[in-house]
């Protein structure tokens, strides 16, 4: 096996490239933050990936029991106040930028995947009650989750509710005391797990009637523990699946469970969209963090591999022959060229001057990063021959674990479809000049958008875009590439 490396060097060479001016951001200081966070995740959270993929969580008289390992894993994270690194410094927390936070993110996710899944919905959480919860439910809440002793999930999708969350069917009705929540959940990540005392459960519930769809969607914060015992919440299965084994993915039942209303009745789904797009941007990284370990474990072992000869007849190793650095060349501009798109959003997000740009490139983010972790790591099977196919070499763990990435946080093809629609309509179409304008000052002019954006503005005047919003979304994330392309060569 080939050891983990975090790219710290790669990330803040990206980020001095492309999250451009942000003059209170200390490169220096954050740097040195991920460095120390590189060490905790080669030694302690690489270590736990392969023998937690072997291994798996099981469900045991209805709790979930996470690999070994994994629990000391994450107190150790919890203790070093990982969990609370972007929360404002009054809940306990670090107040540190959304930069930091993301080079954070994309190393844990490349040396522990699954471990991040269950632990990296925490910030959103905490966005999200930052945004819409009362004081009293941030001052409940937030210093829990910041000092780890609860986890958080995110709970939306149901059997006849995945990328339709209109037909959402669990119910939650007003109660003396609060409300109570009563239905079933499935895929929930992290439903349950062994390490944190508690859970804070996100649930996208009805209010409303069946025929409002999602305007009869309400959001509410559900804790696995009432204060006085188990609140009643179940988890009835854990799925068998590709990868992602030692993440366990629930169905969770809820038999009146109590719960608090969070932001305002029947406005559900746009309170849980502060939590959403924040992971949709962890999943691009987890795309980037894939296609990076991808190119690691190819490079390295295509470096030492000798098969076949030079045309001078003298031994070859595997990285000799052009097709092998074809492959691997692909591999790190596009570990190279998602990471920069990523960081051009953040760099956004810090500066806020541009909303519209933001939700723009959120999920042309999600899409392209997460097609370059999955093509990164096919290619890396490749360069390996049959040892990739293997497990012995982790490459197959990576494409297993980067594969679920194009589907959830929104499958793929519902970004391209938001994307050619409420993408190129937000504040009456301003995303498209300025991300015009982003591909030209990137590229120095020599990337013409002038025929996309007659595209994008034909597009946002069409009722129905469906047939084409895949090849739009292509388009779209080819000139950006290609824009940061010039950048990544001058
Ligand atoms: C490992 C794992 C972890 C997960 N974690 C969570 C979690 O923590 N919380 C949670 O709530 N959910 C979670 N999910 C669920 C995940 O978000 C859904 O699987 C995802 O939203 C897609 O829903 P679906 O599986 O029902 O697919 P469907 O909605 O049935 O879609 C199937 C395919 O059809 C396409 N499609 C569907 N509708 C349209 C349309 N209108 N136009 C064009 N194409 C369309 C989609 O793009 C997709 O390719 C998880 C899933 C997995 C496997």
């Amino acid at each position: 096996m080939i050891p983990f490396q975090a790219p710290v060097d790669e990330i803040y060479r990206s980020f001095a490239l492309f999250a451009g001016d942000l003059p209170d951001w200390d490169a220096e200081f954050s740097a040195e933050i991920a460095g120390h966070f590189a060490a905790f995740a080669e030694g302690v959270l690489a270590p736990l990936n392969t023998p937690g993929d072997r291994q798996g969580c099981r469900l045991d008289a209805g709790r979930v029991k996470m690999p070994d390992g994994f629990a000391a894993a994450y107190v150790e994270l919890a203790e070093s106040g990982w969990q609370g690194l972007t929360a404002p410094e009054a809940f306990g927390g670090q107040a540190l930028d959304h930069l930091t936070a993301a080079a954070v993110s994309e190393i844990f996710s490349g040396a522990n995947h699954s471990l991040q899944m269950v632990t990296g919905l925490v910030p959103g959480a905490i966005s999200t009650l930052l945004a819409h919860g009362t004081p009293a439910q941030q001052e409940a809440y937030i210093p829990r989750l910041t000092s780890g002793e609860w986890l958080s999930t995110m709970c939306l999708t149901e059997a006849g509710a995945g990328s339709d969350l209109s037909t959402i069917r669990c119910r939650a009705v007003a109660t003396a005391t609060g409300w109570a929540i009563t239905g079933q959940k499935i895929f929930i990540s992290g439903g349950d797990q062994d390490m944190s005392e508690g859970i804070l459960h996100l649930v996208l519930a009805r209010t409303g009637t069946a025929e409002e769809g999602v305007r009869g969607l309400s959001l509410f914060l559900c804790r696995s523990d009432t204060g006085t015992g188990r609140n009643a919440i179940t988890v009835t299965r854990i799925e068998e699946k590709l990868g992602l084994h030692a993440s366990p993915t629930c169905q969770v039942e809820f038999d009146g469970a109590e719960a608090e209303l969070i932001g305002t009745e029947g406005r559900g789904l746009a309170a849980m969209f502060t939590m959403m797009n924040h992971a949709r941007l962890d999943v691009a990284l987890q795309g980037v963090a894939h296609a990076t370990r991808a190119h690691a474990i190819a490079s390295a072992y295509a470096g030492e591999r000798r098969q076949g000869r030079l045309p001078d007849g003298s031994p070859a190793v595997l990285a000799d022959h052009p097709d092998v650095q074809r492959m691997l060349e692909e591999q790190r501009i596009s570990a190279q060229v998602s990471r920069a798109m990523v960081h051009i959003a953040l760099g956004e997000l810090e500066r806020g001057d541009r909303p519209a740009l933001i939700e723009f490139l959120t999920p042309l983010c999600k899409l392209y990063a997460t097609e370059a972790g999955i093509r990164a790591a096919d290619l890396g099977i490749q360069v390996l021959g049959g040892y990739g196919y293997l497990e012995e070499y982790g490459l197959a763990q990576v494409w297993r674990d980067a594969r679920i990435t194009a589907i959830y946080e929104g499958a793929n093809g519902i970004h391209a479809l938001t994307l050619a629609t409420r993408g190129l309509k937000l504040e009456g179409g301003a995303a498209i000049g300025q991300f015009a304008a982003l591909v030209t000052t990137l590229s120095d002019g020599s990337v013409d958008p002038t025929d996309w954006m007659a595209q994008a503005t034909a597009l946002a005047a069409k009722a129905d875009v469906r047939a084409v919003a895949h090849a739009f979304a292509q388009e779209t994330a080819a000139l950006l590439a290609a824009a940061i392309g010039h950048r990544l060569a001058a």
